[in-house]
């Protein structure tokens, strides 16, 4: 249920409200309107009717129902935009669009310097680079692990870039969190709840890549279970998803980025990389992603992709990323954003 404060209710008003939802048995969400406060109750759909009751409070204008099965995700909740910050000074969901770039895996502290170096001065914003690596096969390459975090952190150093890797499993988070400005959440992982659920409970933005075979619906449900547990920084990724076509690694469904857009508040980005799974076909995708109304992109960069120990063959050099930052701008601009 969603209950919709007076333009002007006051703090007490809204503290009451927040107590009898408690009571109720739901979880308060108070969300910060432009002109007015809206609070989500979630919690068991089933009895939510008595949440109606709420309406005879002071400072309460209407209670009414959210109709989707997501509810902090929704733009029933909040209709306008959601722009967070993810760094200081750096936020997503607004005029700017993040450009994230880095290796696939991180492999030496002058491969992950020098690439953070490199994307920064094409301009990309964010670094990029896996330590803990979901692979396929237990055989390839596992990620440097806490080694790995730590030569991240060096590139952060020395580049200034924040940085964004990959957390797979609950018991790392914690330690993941202390190295990295932004968790991702992997593919493969898009319905591990129990991730999830921890990643709701931590204060640093949550890049939340959509599975390969995970509906919209399904994908949106995932995004609430991180919101229900307080984060509410989550950043949507399509990266991807599987059909019958073998040309791509994957298939880019460019219109789930206008779909979500128009289902969620929620910045959405994508990652051309892992949807396409050749080098060269990257940089259109970026486009496309663009003006599609993307709020950032994740691309893979290698200084050397022929000798890289996961995913090279879609991997920029920094040259040719540096060359599709230069274009990326003109679309940016069309689109009405900057990077
Ligand atoms: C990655 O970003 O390196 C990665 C493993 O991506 P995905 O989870 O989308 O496959
Ligand atoms: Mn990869």
């Amino acid at each position: 249920m969603i209950i919709v404060m007076k333009q002007g209710a006051g703090k007490e008003a809204l503290a009451e409200v927040k107590k009898r939802i408690r009571e109720l048995g739901y979880k308060p969400h108070v969300i910060h309107g432009d002109t007015r406060d809206v609070i989500g109750a979630v919690g068991d759909e089933r009895g939510k009717t008595v949440l109606q009751s709420l309406e005879s409070l002071p400072g309460v204008e209407s209670v009414v129902p959210i109709l989707k099965p997501y509810k902090l995700a929704s733009r029933e909740i909040k209709p306008e935009p959601s722009s967070f910050e993810i760094a200081p000074g750096l936020a997503i969901g607004g005029d700017r669009v993040v450009v994230m770039a880095g290796p696939c895996s991180v492999e030496s502290e002058t491969q992950i310097v020098e690439t953070a170096l490199a994307v920064k001065a094409a301009g990309a914003t964010v670094l990029r680079g896996g330590a803990f690596k979901p692979r396929t096969s237990p055989y390839s390459f596992q990620g440097m692990e806490e080694d790995g975090l730590k030569l991240l952190a060096k590139a952060r150093e020395a580049s200034g870039l924040p940085i964004v890797t990959e957390v797979v499993n609950p018991g790392d988070v914690e330690l993941v969190a202390r190295y990295a400005d932004i968790l991702q959440i992997g593919a493969r992982n898009v319905q591990n709840f129990a991730l999830l659920k921890t990643v709701g409970r931590i204060d640093k933005p949550i890049l939340l890549k959509r599975g390969m075979a995970t509906t919209i619906q399904e994908y949106l449900m995932s995004a609430e279970y991180i919101l229900a547990e307080g984060n509410r920084r989550v950043i949507l990724c399509e990266r991807g998803i599987r059909t019958f076509e073998t040309a791509t690694r994957n298939t880019l469904d460019i219109s789930a980025v206008p779909v979500l857009k128009s289902l969620t508040h929620l910045p959405v980005t994508i990652d051309p990389s892992h949807a396409t799974g050749h080098a060269h076909l990257v940089p259109s995708m970026c486009y496309a992603g663009v003006a599609a109304g993307a709020d950032g992109l994740i691309v893979e960069v290698h200084p050397c992709p022929e000798k890289a120990a996961s995913d090279g063959p879609q991997s920029l050099r920094p040259g040719e990323f540096a060359a599709m930052m230069a274009k990326l701008r003109e679309f940016v601009k069309v689109a009405g954003k900057t990077l």
